[in-house]
């Protein structure tokens, strides 16, 4: 069905503007459904989340549902199609229990490049919606309308404002952006050079309007600020509460001597009592530091944030969810629940880095791994694959003075080298490009890990478990949950 559109109907708002964020299987689920090229008109609701970014509020798609024809889906008393009143009211109470946001959703055919809705669509939406918010009891409702290539929406508010959606990221192994119609130069619709688009206008435009995390500003971290500054992403937020230590420094990308106070071993500082050799000690460089002052000399056009807190710090992590992606550099094991966390509750994809290299007690090195893991919302986390060490988590909760007890005589630190955290970070940041700019051909996410000494790659398809109260859509599970719980069930300093 074709409909002409009426876009004058929602007012004209200035910011903030509305987005949708939807994982690809949940949009390949909506779109099939909705636009299955028989010619005719199929409906459903989509079941959202909500968070709040600098752009806007976002919805965050937890669930398509399905409209049945001929029984929710009926023929409309002023409209071709409408959902039945009592399928709405249904959904709308179902959603008011678990404190989500309805989504009515129909098509207007697979292929236009433009879609919005007709002035039969808004009658129905003015003589409706009204009754609807009262049901929601506080939440917004809304309608969206798509086809395969666009999407518009029409998002009523409890406090009487009404909005139309900007724009909708499918996040997949490619990210789409679609909008109520073609952004020349923005939309991943336009043409199909896809190589001009990584080394053209397009691609240079897409990341230069992406805002990417990056927590742990140490060997691996440093080395991902100063490629993604390169790259021309136009926002990097680094997070480390670590200053920079004289052992650091052969690995920390950017770094000078002197950001760690190397004159300190030297005469006559060195003849300093050692409380106040601690004490200066104490104050060498933030690694953030280090990597802004390096970002900003590989590309001076790129904004840095520095957060020097710990990632599990509330505003560290509410600094995360306002960003695309997130590159996880940090060893602890907070860290991987945080934003593990993340990535499931705000559907923001993630790729965790690291390098380990086993070293036994008499000082024997054994195998060293370099991994590259992308985590996208509906594909397995990475406590399904169990790669959150719940041991560790419960000892770095504790207060400082009982974690470092709890950590002596742990070992050695083990060691560590710039060329190979160059092995982890290289495959993770071409694959974050390859995905934003829409270049990536993987059609899977899979984890990447190398056996180092062997020279030896090995592919990892993650699971998904059925049970799992970050990833799956289980009634538990923090799935698409956004600002409405806490960002991880560990103690937010
Ligand atoms: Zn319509
Ligand atoms: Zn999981």
């Amino acid at each position: 069905m074709t409909e002409p559109f009426d876009d004058d109907r929602i007012p004209a708002m200035s910011a903030p503007s509305w987005s949708l964020r939807i994982g690809q299987g949940v949009w390949n689920a909506m779109a099939e459904y909705i636009n299955r090229g028989d010619h005719d008109e199929h409906g459903g609701v989509l079941i959202c989340g909500i968070a709040d970014r600098p752009e806007g509020p976002v919805l965050l798609a937890r669930e398509f549902v399905p409209a049945v024809d001929g029984v929710d889906y009926v023929p409309g008393t002023t409209g071709y199609r409408a959902l039945t009143p009592a399928f709405l009211t249904r959904m709308t109470k179902r959603a008011r229990r678990e404190s989500w946001t309805v989504l009515m959703v129909h098509g207007h055919g697979n292929h236009g490049q433009s879609v919005g809705f007709s002035s039969v669509d808004f009658d129905s939406h003015e003589s409706g919606y009204g009754a609807l918010l009262d049901i929601a009891g506080g939440l917004p409702v809304g309608a969206l309308v798509i086809t395969d290539h666009a999407v518009a929406g029409d998002i009523w508010q409890p406090d009487g404002g009404r909005a139309s959606l900007a724009m909708t990221t499918v996040i997949g192994p490619n990210i789409r952006t679609l909008y109520p119609s073609p952004r020349p130069g923005l939309n991943d619709n336009v043409g199909d050079d896809r190589q001009a688009r990584l080394f053209g206008v397009a691609g240079r435009a897409i990341l230069a309007r992406t805002r990417i995390g990056v927590v742990g500003a140490g060997g691996a971290g440093s080395l991902i600020v100063e490629l993604l500054a390169r790259l021309g992403v136009g926002e990097i937020v680094v997070i480390d509460d670590d200053r920079v230590e004289i052992h650091n420094l052969p690995r920390l990308i950017g770094s000078r001597p002197l950001d760690a106070f190397t004159w300190l071993t030297r005469r006559p500082w060195n003849l300093l009592p050692a409380p106040a050799r601690r004490w200066l000690g104490n104050r060498t460089r933030f690694k953030t530091s280090i990597a802004a002052r390096a970002a900003r000399r590989a590309n001076p056009t790129v904004r840095v944030k520095q957060y020097q807190f710990d990632v599990s710090e509330p505003e560290a992590a509410a600094a995360l969810t306002t960003c695309d992606w997130i590159m996880l550099a940090a060893d602890t094991a907070t860290a991987r629940l945080v934003v593990n966390k993340l990535v499931h509750q705000y559907l923001i994809p993630a790729t965790q880095v690291g390098v380990k290299v086993d070293v036994d007690q008499d000082g024997v090195i054994g195998i060293v791994h370099a991994v590259s893991r992308m985590v996208m919302p509906e594909t397995g986390c990475l406590d399904c694959q169990g790669l959150i060490d719940h041991t560790a988590l419960a000892r770095e909760a504790l207060p400082d003075s009982l974690r470092r007890a709890a950590d002596y005589g742990t070992g050695e630190p083990a060691p560590a080298v710039a060329a190979l955290n160059a092995l982890a970070v290289a495959p993770a940041v071409s694959e974050l490009m390859m995905s934003l700019t829409g270049l990536s051909e993987q059609t899977d996410v899979v984890h990447h890990r190398l056996i180092a000494r062997r020279g030896k790659w090995a592919r990892i398809a993650p699971r998904r478990s059925e049970m799992c109260t970050t990833c799956s859509t289980n009634t538990t599970s923090a799935f698409a949950r956004g600002g409405s719980q806490p960002i991880a069930g560990v103690r937010l300093r």
